[in-house]
């Protein structure tokens, strides 16, 4: 499986998903983010699909975000960026540093959850992707920030 590097694709907006498909989806999405030991997270786009799913994998901890919404966020930051869609590319963005959000994690039923740090950027990476909106369009300055490839 390629990972999609045309940014006008990657500048589309995803459509919402039935629960069943977004859960395939993201056991694809987590298989093929194994192949990047560099890589803590993975969006449909990026794998030629605009649908609302992406996944996070970071040390100890694993996701799958289908059909999410960000509720609030606090405590901005600048972070430092790659993605595995520009892979020779890093871009420093403002992130928020605590946000609340909503998953799917069953038909017709979403729950809510408090994420932070390193995870809570990782997910706003993911989520940006969803809107078709990349580092490439987000990045601010050149200042150092935290480093993650997303
Ligand atoms: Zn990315």
């Amino acid at each position: 499986m390629k990972i999609i590097t045309n940014k006008k694709f990657l500048n589309r907006k995803s459509k919402s998903v039935k629960f069943e498909e977004g859960l395939r989806i993201g056991n694809t999405l987590l298989n093929i983010l194994s192949d990047y030991p560099d890589g803590v997270g993975l969006a449909a786009p990026q794998i030629g699909l605009l649908k609302r799913v992406f996944v996070i994998r970071f040390k100890n901890y694993e996701g799958i975000f289908i059909n999410p919404g960000l509720l609030y966020e606090e405590n901005s930051l600048l972070s430092s960026e790659s993605c595995l869609s520009f892979p020779n590319k890093t871009c420093n963005v403002v992130r928020y540093n605590k946000i609340l959000i909503m998953n799917q994690i069953e038909e017709f039923r979403d729950a809510t959850l408090q994420l932070q740090n390193q995870i809570a950027i990782i997910w706003q990476h993911e989520f940006d992707h969803l809107n078709g909106i990349t580092i490439l369009d987000k990045d601010i300055s050149d200042k150092k920030g935290i480093s993650n490839d997303i």
